[in-house]
């Protein structure tokens, strides 16, 4: 039978998400609450900025137009809010883990890595 892990109310399989968990186990992460920031539009791409040069040539600068991230491991969607569990998450500085993954998997290990 394969195992399941419960995140955000749904169930995962492990394997799904087993490889991701492994290489963000050796990341960096630190807690962080999102705000929006400048973004590039650029053939009807929107590109964060803080992974480009602030001058690309033939991009549009969107103020706050970088509004939400997903989290690495079960794609869940943090933005702007006062609720914590969307509003905050942690990051290496350039991806993003939501709270709920990052307590049980990085900072616990819920589905048994051995590192
Ligand atoms: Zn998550």
């Amino acid at each position: 039978m394969e195992e399941r892990i419960r995140i955000h109310g749904e169930q995962w399989k492990v394997s799904d998400i087993k490889d991701e968990v492994i290489w963000c186990r050796g990341e960096n992460w630190t807690h962080t609450t999102f705000t929006p920031t400048k973004a590039i539009l650029h053939k009807n791409v929107l590109s964060n900025v803080s992974q480009h040069s602030d001058r690309e040539p033939n991009g549009k600068l969107v103020k706050d137009g970088w509004e939400h991230e997903h989290c690495q491991i079960c794609w869940w969607k943090i933005y702007a809010s006062e609720n914590p569990e969307i509003g905050t998450g942690y990051s290496n500085g350039k991806i993003w883990v939501c709270t709920e993954c990052y307590e049980q998997f990085i900072k616990g290990n819920a589905i048994g890595i051995s590192s």
